[in-house]
Protein backbone atom coordinates (compact mmCIF):
# COMPACT_ATOMS: atom_id res chain seq x y z
CA UNK A 1 0.00 0.00 0.00
CA UNK A 2 2.99 2.30 0.38
CA UNK A 3 4.00 3.09 -2.95
CA UNK A 4 0.20 4.49 -3.46
CA UNK A 5 -0.28 6.08 -0.61
CA UNK A 6 0.11 9.61 0.00
CA UNK A 7 -0.02 12.99 2.42
CA UNK A 8 -1.81 15.41 1.15
CA UNK A 9 -3.55 18.83 2.21
CA UNK A 10 -6.99 19.48 2.44
CA UNK A 11 -6.46 22.35 -0.54
CA UNK A 12 -4.21 19.91 -2.28
CA UNK A 13 -6.67 16.87 -2.41
CA UNK A 14 -9.47 18.76 -2.95
CA UNK A 15 -7.77 20.88 -5.86
CA UNK A 16 -6.54 16.97 -7.02
CA UNK A 17 -10.54 15.88 -7.24
CA UNK A 18 -11.63 18.60 -8.69
CA UNK A 19 -9.52 18.67 -11.44
CA UNK A 20 -11.49 15.02 -12.62
CA UNK A 21 -15.06 16.86 -12.53
CA UNK A 22 -16.65 19.16 -15.45
CA UNK A 23 -19.69 20.35 -15.83
CA UNK A 24 -22.34 17.56 -17.42
CA UNK A 25 -24.38 17.95 -20.82
CA UNK A 26 -27.09 20.45 -20.69
CA UNK A 27 -30.89 20.08 -21.67
CA UNK A 28 -34.18 21.86 -22.06
CA UNK A 29 -36.83 21.19 -19.60
CA UNK A 30 -40.11 22.70 -18.81
CA UNK A 31 -40.37 25.74 -16.62
CA UNK A 32 -42.79 24.10 -14.48
CA UNK A 33 -40.15 21.20 -13.79
CA UNK A 34 -36.65 23.69 -13.09
CA UNK A 35 -37.21 24.17 -9.49
CA UNK A 36 -33.99 23.42 -7.82
CA UNK A 37 -31.78 23.04 -11.44
CA UNK A 38 -28.74 24.44 -12.34
CA UNK A 39 -29.50 26.94 -14.83
CA UNK A 40 -27.11 26.60 -18.22
CA UNK A 41 -25.70 29.72 -19.64
CA UNK A 42 -26.85 33.37 -18.78
CA UNK A 43 -30.44 34.68 -19.54
CA UNK A 44 -30.61 37.96 -21.05
CA UNK A 45 -33.01 40.20 -20.86
CA UNK A 46 -35.51 39.64 -24.12
CA UNK A 47 -37.42 42.99 -23.56
CA UNK A 48 -37.19 45.70 -21.04
CA UNK A 49 -39.33 45.05 -17.74
CA UNK A 50 -41.52 46.59 -17.70
CA UNK A 51 -42.24 46.68 -21.35
CA UNK A 52 -44.24 49.82 -21.10
CA UNK A 53 -44.39 52.79 -18.46
CA UNK A 54 -47.49 51.68 -16.25
CA UNK A 55 -49.47 53.06 -13.00
CA UNK A 56 -48.35 51.54 -9.86
CA UNK A 57 -51.52 52.76 -7.75
CA UNK A 58 -55.01 52.88 -8.97
CA UNK A 59 -56.08 56.53 -9.85
CA UNK A 60 -55.72 59.33 -11.79
CA UNK A 61 -52.95 60.15 -14.56
CA UNK A 62 -52.40 64.01 -14.92
CA UNK A 63 -50.07 66.47 -16.36
CA UNK A 64 -48.30 67.10 -12.89
CA UNK A 65 -47.84 70.56 -14.09
CA UNK A 66 -51.78 71.22 -14.13
CA UNK A 67 -52.15 69.61 -10.95
CA UNK A 68 -49.57 71.74 -8.96
CA UNK A 69 -50.65 73.41 -6.08
CA UNK A 70 -53.46 71.04 -5.27
CA UNK A 71 -54.66 71.21 -1.46
CA UNK A 72 -57.64 69.33 0.13
CA UNK A 73 -58.61 72.83 0.78
CA UNK A 74 -57.83 74.37 -2.75
CA UNK A 75 -58.32 71.24 -4.68
CA UNK A 76 -57.65 71.41 -8.47
CA UNK A 77 -60.71 70.18 -10.95
CA UNK A 78 -60.10 68.19 -14.01
CA UNK A 79 -62.46 66.58 -16.27
CA UNK A 80 -62.10 63.27 -17.42
CA UNK A 81 -61.23 62.08 -20.48
CA UNK A 82 -60.25 58.91 -20.54
CA UNK A 83 -60.46 55.56 -18.49
CA UNK A 84 -57.75 52.90 -18.77
CA UNK A 85 -58.01 49.72 -17.18
CA UNK A 86 -54.65 47.06 -16.85
CA UNK A 87 -54.42 45.09 -19.71
CA UNK A 88 -56.03 47.93 -22.02
CA UNK A 89 -53.61 48.38 -25.48
CA UNK A 90 -51.88 51.29 -25.87
CA UNK A 91 -53.69 54.16 -24.84
CA UNK A 92 -54.45 57.21 -26.93
CA UNK A 93 -52.97 60.57 -26.00
CA UNK A 94 -54.46 62.15 -23.14
CA UNK A 95 -55.71 65.93 -23.80
CA UNK A 96 -54.11 68.52 -22.18
CA UNK A 97 -55.79 70.17 -19.21
CA UNK A 98 -57.62 66.53 -18.40
CA UNK A 99 -57.24 63.84 -16.44
CA UNK A 100 -57.23 59.26 -17.05
CA UNK A 101 -58.68 57.19 -14.48
CA UNK A 102 -56.33 54.18 -14.43
CA UNK A 103 -55.79 51.07 -13.09
CA UNK A 104 -52.64 49.76 -11.04
CA UNK A 105 -50.87 47.98 -14.18
CA UNK A 106 -52.49 50.13 -16.92
CA UNK A 107 -50.26 51.71 -19.37
CA UNK A 108 -49.61 55.01 -19.05
CA UNK A 109 -51.47 57.18 -21.65
CA UNK A 110 -49.38 59.82 -23.86
CA UNK A 111 -48.94 63.35 -22.22
CA UNK A 112 -49.46 62.10 -18.46
CA UNK A 113 -46.67 62.27 -16.30
CA UNK A 114 -47.60 61.20 -12.75
CA UNK A 115 -50.98 59.35 -10.91
CA UNK A 116 -52.93 60.57 -8.45
CA UNK A 117 -53.78 57.68 -6.21
CA UNK A 118 -57.98 57.98 -5.68
CA UNK A 119 -57.48 58.42 -2.02
CA UNK A 120 -55.94 61.54 -2.92
CA UNK A 121 -59.16 62.84 -5.56
CA UNK A 122 -63.15 63.18 -4.72
CA UNK A 123 -63.40 60.04 -5.85
CA UNK A 124 -63.73 56.72 -4.44
CA UNK A 125 -62.62 53.28 -4.92
CA UNK A 126 -66.31 51.89 -4.20
CA UNK A 127 -67.76 54.03 -7.04
CA UNK A 128 -69.63 51.15 -9.31
CA UNK A 129 -69.79 52.19 -13.39
CA UNK A 130 -67.60 54.30 -15.40
CA UNK A 131 -65.29 57.47 -13.93
CA UNK A 132 -66.97 60.80 -13.48
CA UNK A 133 -66.95 63.48 -15.54
CA UNK A 134 -64.85 65.72 -13.41
CA UNK A 135 -62.46 64.47 -10.80
CA UNK A 136 -60.94 67.03 -8.14
CA UNK A 137 -57.34 66.41 -7.29
CA UNK A 138 -56.66 67.24 -3.59
CA UNK A 139 -52.93 66.47 -3.55
CA UNK A 140 -50.07 67.95 -6.36
CA UNK A 141 -48.91 64.75 -7.74
CA UNK A 142 -44.38 65.45 -7.89
CA UNK A 143 -43.67 64.44 -11.78
CA UNK A 144 -43.52 61.19 -12.07
CA UNK A 145 -45.11 60.17 -9.49
CA UNK A 146 -46.58 56.54 -9.40
CA UNK A 147 -45.24 55.99 -12.92
CA UNK A 148 -43.30 52.81 -13.41
CA UNK A 149 -41.24 53.69 -16.28
CA UNK A 150 -40.58 50.98 -19.00
CA UNK A 151 -37.29 49.06 -18.24
CA UNK A 152 -37.28 50.28 -15.02
CA UNK A 153 -36.68 46.64 -13.67
CA UNK A 154 -34.67 44.84 -16.27
CA UNK A 155 -32.87 46.25 -19.79
CA UNK A 156 -33.16 44.72 -23.12
CA UNK A 157 -30.07 43.00 -23.22
CA UNK A 158 -28.88 42.97 -19.60
CA UNK A 159 -27.45 40.11 -17.63
CA UNK A 160 -30.86 38.92 -15.79
CA UNK A 161 -29.87 35.35 -14.24
CA UNK A 162 -26.75 34.17 -14.06
CA UNK A 163 -25.63 30.90 -15.56
CA UNK A 164 -24.69 28.09 -12.82
CA UNK A 165 -26.99 29.20 -10.31
CA UNK A 166 -29.58 27.00 -8.80
CA UNK A 167 -33.27 28.27 -9.98
CA UNK A 168 -35.15 29.37 -7.17
CA UNK A 169 -38.57 30.74 -7.23
CA UNK A 170 -37.33 34.41 -7.77
CA UNK A 171 -35.56 33.37 -10.64
CA UNK A 172 -38.61 30.80 -12.09
CA UNK A 173 -40.60 34.48 -11.76
CA UNK A 174 -37.90 36.25 -14.09
CA UNK A 175 -38.26 33.56 -16.23
CA UNK A 176 -41.78 34.01 -16.65
CA UNK A 177 -41.84 37.00 -16.77
CA UNK A 178 -39.20 37.15 -19.53
CA UNK A 179 -41.15 34.87 -21.73
CA UNK A 180 -39.31 31.75 -21.01
CA UNK A 181 -41.38 28.51 -21.15
CA UNK A 182 -38.19 26.04 -22.11
CA UNK A 183 -35.33 26.53 -19.83
CA UNK A 184 -31.79 25.16 -20.11
CA UNK A 185 -30.32 23.32 -17.55
CA UNK A 186 -27.36 21.04 -16.34
CA UNK A 187 -28.13 17.51 -16.57
CA UNK A 188 -28.30 16.35 -12.62
CA UNK A 189 -25.18 14.08 -11.70
CA UNK A 190 -26.51 10.95 -10.78
CA UNK A 191 -24.74 9.16 -7.57
CA UNK A 192 -24.10 5.90 -6.80
CA UNK A 193 -23.69 5.25 -2.95
CA UNK A 194 -23.18 1.90 -1.13
CA UNK A 195 -21.74 0.59 2.09
CA UNK A 196 -18.96 -1.69 2.61
CA UNK A 197 -18.59 -4.23 5.94
CA UNK A 198 -19.53 -7.42 7.08
CA UNK A 199 -20.25 -6.12 10.54
CA UNK A 200 -23.09 -3.84 8.56
CA UNK A 201 -26.66 -4.62 8.64
CA UNK A 202 -29.68 -3.17 6.74
CA UNK A 203 -31.85 -0.48 8.74
CA UNK A 204 -34.46 -2.96 9.39
CA UNK A 205 -32.50 -5.96 10.24
CA UNK A 206 -31.99 -7.30 13.72
CA UNK A 207 -28.75 -6.82 15.13
CA UNK A 208 -26.54 -9.89 16.47
CA UNK A 209 -23.39 -10.15 18.40
CA UNK A 210 -20.45 -7.51 16.62
CA UNK A 211 -22.96 -6.10 14.52
CA UNK A 212 -24.27 -2.62 13.46
CA UNK A 213 -26.51 -0.98 11.27
CA UNK A 214 -25.24 0.65 7.94
CA UNK A 215 -25.30 4.43 8.38
CA UNK A 216 -22.94 5.84 6.30
CA UNK A 217 -25.31 4.65 2.60
CA UNK A 218 -28.02 6.62 4.25
CA UNK A 219 -26.15 9.32 5.87
CA UNK A 220 -24.21 10.13 2.29
CA UNK A 221 -27.42 9.67 0.32
CA UNK A 222 -28.92 12.15 1.67
CA UNK A 223 -26.06 14.44 1.99
CA UNK A 224 -25.85 13.94 -1.97
CA UNK A 225 -29.27 14.46 -2.55
CA UNK A 226 -29.25 18.02 -1.04
CA UNK A 227 -26.65 18.89 -3.34
CA UNK A 228 -29.26 18.34 -6.32
CA UNK A 229 -27.58 14.81 -7.41
CA UNK A 230 -30.03 11.62 -8.32
CA UNK A 231 -29.07 9.18 -5.85
CA UNK A 232 -28.82 5.57 -6.34
CA UNK A 233 -28.34 3.82 -2.53
CA UNK A 234 -26.86 0.07 -3.13
CA UNK A 235 -26.76 -2.52 -0.91
CA UNK A 236 -24.28 -3.30 1.42
CA UNK A 237 -21.29 -4.66 0.11
CA UNK A 238 -19.48 -7.36 2.32
CA UNK A 239 -15.79 -7.22 2.31
CA UNK A 240 -15.49 -9.10 -0.58
CA UNK A 241 -14.03 -8.59 -4.30
CA UNK A 242 -17.08 -10.01 -5.70
CA UNK A 243 -19.31 -8.11 -3.62
CA UNK A 244 -18.01 -5.03 -4.27
CA UNK A 245 -17.43 -5.48 -8.16
CA UNK A 246 -21.08 -6.34 -8.05
CA UNK A 247 -21.94 -2.48 -7.01
CA UNK A 248 -19.90 -0.96 -9.42
CA UNK A 249 -21.07 -2.74 -12.03
CA UNK A 250 -24.34 -1.94 -11.06
CA UNK A 251 -23.86 1.83 -10.95
CA UNK A 252 -22.31 1.73 -14.10
CA UNK A 253 -25.14 0.25 -15.04
CA UNK A 254 -27.32 2.83 -13.95
CA UNK A 255 -25.37 5.36 -15.90
CA UNK A 256 -23.78 6.97 -12.29
CA UNK A 257 -21.66 9.80 -12.49
CA UNK A 258 -20.30 9.56 -9.24
CA UNK A 259 -19.62 6.22 -7.35
CA UNK A 260 -19.19 6.47 -3.32
CA UNK A 261 -18.17 4.08 -1.38
CA UNK A 262 -17.78 4.16 2.31
CA UNK A 263 -15.06 2.03 4.71
CA UNK A 264 -12.56 -0.12 3.39
CA UNK A 265 -10.12 2.72 3.10
CA UNK A 266 -8.22 1.76 6.25
CA UNK A 267 -5.39 -0.55 6.66
CA UNK A 268 -6.27 -3.85 5.84
CA UNK A 269 -9.49 -3.01 5.12
CA UNK A 270 -8.77 -1.79 1.91
CA UNK A 271 -7.18 -3.70 -0.57
CA UNK A 272 -10.46 -5.28 -1.42
CA UNK A 273 -11.76 -1.81 -2.41
CA UNK A 274 -8.16 -1.15 -3.87
CA UNK A 275 -8.69 -4.53 -5.83
CA UNK A 276 -12.01 -4.29 -7.33
CA UNK A 277 -12.03 -0.48 -8.59
CA UNK A 278 -8.32 -1.47 -9.82
CA UNK A 279 -9.86 -3.99 -11.98
CA UNK A 280 -11.38 -1.64 -14.48
CA UNK A 281 -9.66 1.89 -13.12
CA UNK A 282 -7.04 3.10 -10.94
CA UNK A 283 -7.47 4.02 -7.32
CA UNK A 284 -4.98 5.61 -5.03
CA UNK A 285 -4.84 6.06 -1.18
CA UNK A 286 -4.67 9.35 0.43
CA UNK A 287 -3.26 10.42 3.87
CA UNK A 288 -5.30 13.74 4.12
CA UNK A 289 -3.91 16.25 7.04
CA UNK A 290 -7.61 16.63 8.05
CA UNK A 291 -9.70 15.72 11.01
CA UNK A 292 -11.81 13.91 11.14
CA UNK A 293 -11.55 11.89 7.69
CA UNK A 294 -8.03 11.33 7.23
CA UNK A 295 -7.81 8.45 5.17
CA UNK A 296 -9.77 8.70 1.41
CA UNK A 297 -9.12 6.89 -1.74
CA UNK A 298 -9.88 8.58 -4.92
CA UNK A 299 -9.42 6.97 -8.59
CA UNK A 300 -12.18 5.81 -11.16
CA UNK A 301 -13.31 2.85 -12.35
CA UNK A 302 -14.27 2.79 -16.76
CA UNK A 303 -13.52 6.39 -16.40
CA UNK A 304 -16.25 7.01 -13.45
CA UNK A 305 -14.60 9.41 -10.43
CA UNK A 306 -14.52 7.18 -7.85
CA UNK A 307 -14.44 8.29 -3.72
CA UNK A 308 -13.25 5.51 -1.32
CA UNK A 309 -14.78 7.56 2.00
CA UNK A 310 -13.73 6.63 5.52
CA UNK A 311 -15.96 4.10 7.56
CA UNK A 312 -16.66 6.12 10.60
CA UNK A 313 -20.06 7.96 10.21
CA UNK A 314 -18.53 11.54 10.68
CA UNK A 315 -15.44 10.75 8.62
CA UNK A 316 -17.88 9.93 5.91
CA UNK A 317 -19.95 12.81 6.12
CA UNK A 318 -17.42 15.19 6.76
CA UNK A 319 -15.30 13.97 3.88
CA UNK A 320 -18.15 14.49 2.08
CA UNK A 321 -19.05 17.84 2.73
CA UNK A 322 -15.15 18.49 2.26
CA UNK A 323 -14.40 16.83 -0.93
CA UNK A 324 -17.37 15.41 -2.75
CA UNK A 325 -19.80 18.29 -1.93
CA UNK A 326 -17.47 20.46 -4.01
CA UNK A 327 -17.05 17.23 -7.06
CA UNK A 328 -20.98 17.22 -7.32
CA UNK A 329 -21.63 20.99 -7.49
CA UNK A 330 -18.57 21.37 -10.12
CA UNK A 331 -20.50 18.41 -12.44
CA UNK A 332 -24.10 19.98 -11.80
CA UNK A 333 -23.00 23.34 -13.49
CA UNK A 334 -22.77 25.34 -10.33
CA UNK A 335 -20.05 27.82 -10.48
CA UNK A 336 -19.49 28.54 -6.94
CA UNK A 337 -19.50 25.17 -4.34
CA UNK A 338 -18.11 26.83 -1.16
CA UNK A 339 -20.18 26.60 1.78
CA UNK A 340 -22.03 29.21 3.29
CA UNK A 341 -19.15 30.68 6.08
CA UNK A 342 -19.76 33.00 8.47
CA UNK A 343 -16.75 34.08 11.41
CA UNK A 344 -17.02 32.70 15.18
CA UNK A 345 -15.44 33.63 18.19
CA UNK A 346 -14.56 30.68 20.37
CA UNK A 347 -16.26 30.25 23.86
CA UNK A 348 -13.64 28.05 25.21
CA UNK A 349 -10.15 26.86 23.82
CA UNK A 350 -9.75 24.37 21.70
CA UNK A 351 -6.71 22.14 20.64
CA UNK A 352 -6.05 20.18 17.47
CA UNK A 353 -2.76 17.71 16.83
CA UNK A 354 -1.88 20.60 13.77
CA UNK A 355 -4.36 18.52 10.82
CA UNK A 356 -7.06 20.63 9.51
CA UNK A 357 -9.32 19.99 11.88
CA UNK A 358 -13.22 20.25 11.11
CA UNK A 359 -14.77 21.36 14.94
CA UNK A 360 -18.69 20.25 14.97
CA UNK A 361 -19.59 23.15 17.10
CA UNK A 362 -22.87 24.86 18.11
CA UNK A 363 -22.87 28.19 16.55
CA UNK A 364 -24.92 30.97 18.52
CA UNK A 365 -25.47 34.72 18.17
CA UNK A 366 -23.51 36.72 21.05
CA UNK A 367 -23.54 40.42 21.44
CA UNK A 368 -20.46 40.47 19.59
CA UNK A 369 -21.27 38.70 17.10
CA UNK A 370 -21.58 34.87 16.27
CA UNK A 371 -20.03 32.84 19.01
CA UNK A 372 -19.11 29.33 19.09
CA UNK A 373 -18.10 26.08 20.91
CA UNK A 374 -17.72 22.55 21.00
CA UNK A 375 -20.98 20.11 20.24
CA UNK A 376 -19.57 17.60 22.27
CA UNK A 377 -16.63 14.16 22.13
CA UNK A 378 -14.93 15.04 18.93
CA UNK A 379 -14.53 11.20 18.20
CA UNK A 380 -14.70 10.57 14.04
CA UNK A 381 -17.15 7.78 15.22
CA UNK A 382 -19.30 10.05 17.15
CA UNK A 383 -22.52 10.90 15.42
CA UNK A 384 -24.46 12.68 18.00
CA UNK A 385 -21.76 15.54 18.20
CA UNK A 386 -22.81 16.01 14.83
CA UNK A 387 -26.40 15.61 15.44
CA UNK A 388 -25.95 18.66 17.51
CA UNK A 389 -24.11 20.74 15.57
CA UNK A 390 -25.17 23.55 13.31
CA UNK A 391 -21.96 24.27 12.20
CA UNK A 392 -17.97 23.13 11.40
CA UNK A 393 -15.24 25.06 12.61
CA UNK A 394 -12.58 25.25 10.85
CA UNK A 395 -8.92 25.06 12.67
CA UNK A 396 -6.22 25.60 9.50
CA UNK A 397 -3.63 23.45 9.25
CA UNK A 398 -0.56 24.18 11.90
CA UNK A 399 -2.45 25.75 14.56
CA UNK A 400 -2.57 23.40 17.66
CA UNK A 401 -4.35 25.41 20.21
CA UNK A 402 -6.57 28.14 19.65
CA UNK A 403 -7.96 30.30 22.54
CA UNK A 404 -11.30 31.98 23.70
CA UNK A 405 -12.13 34.72 21.83
CA UNK A 406 -10.43 33.76 18.29
CA UNK A 407 -12.38 33.89 15.33
CA UNK A 408 -12.55 31.10 13.07
CA UNK A 409 -14.87 30.20 9.79
CA UNK A 410 -17.28 28.28 10.51
CA UNK A 411 -19.35 26.36 7.58
CA UNK A 412 -23.45 26.33 8.26
CA UNK A 413 -24.26 23.10 8.19
CA UNK A 414 -28.27 22.19 6.79
CA UNK A 415 -30.91 23.84 8.78
CA UNK A 416 -28.30 25.85 10.35
CA UNK A 417 -30.73 28.66 10.03
CA UNK A 418 -33.26 27.04 12.26
CA UNK A 419 -30.79 26.60 14.97
CA UNK A 420 -28.97 29.56 15.22
CA UNK A 421 -30.28 30.82 18.65
CA UNK A 422 -28.98 33.67 21.02
CA UNK A 423 -25.80 32.79 22.97
CA UNK A 424 -26.76 32.36 26.85
CA UNK A 425 -23.03 32.10 28.17
CA UNK A 426 -20.22 34.73 26.70
P1 LIG B 1 -13.26 0.48 8.14
O1 LIG B 1 -12.93 1.60 7.19
O2 LIG B 1 -13.89 -0.67 7.46
O3 LIG B 1 -12.06 0.11 8.95
O4 LIG B 1 -14.34 1.07 9.14
C1 LIG B 1 -14.02 2.06 10.10
C2 LIG B 1 -15.10 2.10 11.17
O5 LIG B 1 -16.30 2.60 10.60
C3 LIG B 1 -15.45 0.79 11.79
O6 LIG B 1 -15.71 0.98 13.15
C4 LIG B 1 -16.70 0.37 11.07
O7 LIG B 1 -17.51 -0.50 11.81
C5 LIG B 1 -17.37 1.68 10.88
N1 LIG B 1 -18.26 1.67 9.72
C6 LIG B 1 -17.89 1.30 8.49
N2 LIG B 1 -18.92 1.40 7.64
C7 LIG B 1 -19.96 1.86 8.34
C8 LIG B 1 -21.31 2.18 8.01
N3 LIG B 1 -21.77 2.07 6.77
N4 LIG B 1 -22.12 2.62 8.99
C9 LIG B 1 -21.64 2.76 10.24
N5 LIG B 1 -20.38 2.49 10.60
C10 LIG B 1 -19.54 2.04 9.69
MG1 LIG C 1 -14.61 -2.48 7.56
Amino acid sequence: MSTLEQMLSVGQARDRILSQFHPLPTETIAIDDCAGRVLAGDLLARYDLPPFSNSSMDGYAVRAGEAAGATRDRPVALPVSGDIPAGSGLPPAMPPGTAARIMTGAPIPPGADAVVPVEDTDDSRERAGGPPALVRIAVAPRLGANVRPAGQDIRLGQTVLQGGTVINPASIGMLAAMGVSRVPVFARPTVAVFSTGDELRVVDEPLGPGQIHDTNSYSLAAAAARCGAQVLRLAIARDRLEDVRQRLEQARGAGAHLIISSAGVSVGAYDVVKAAVEAEGALTFWRVRMRPGKPLAFGQVWGIPFFGLPGNPVSALVSFEVFVRPAVLKAAGRRRWDKLEISAALLEPIDSDGRETFVRVIVERGPQGFVARAAGNQGSAVMSSLVRANGLLVLPEGVRQAGVGQRFPVWLLDGADATIGEGTAE
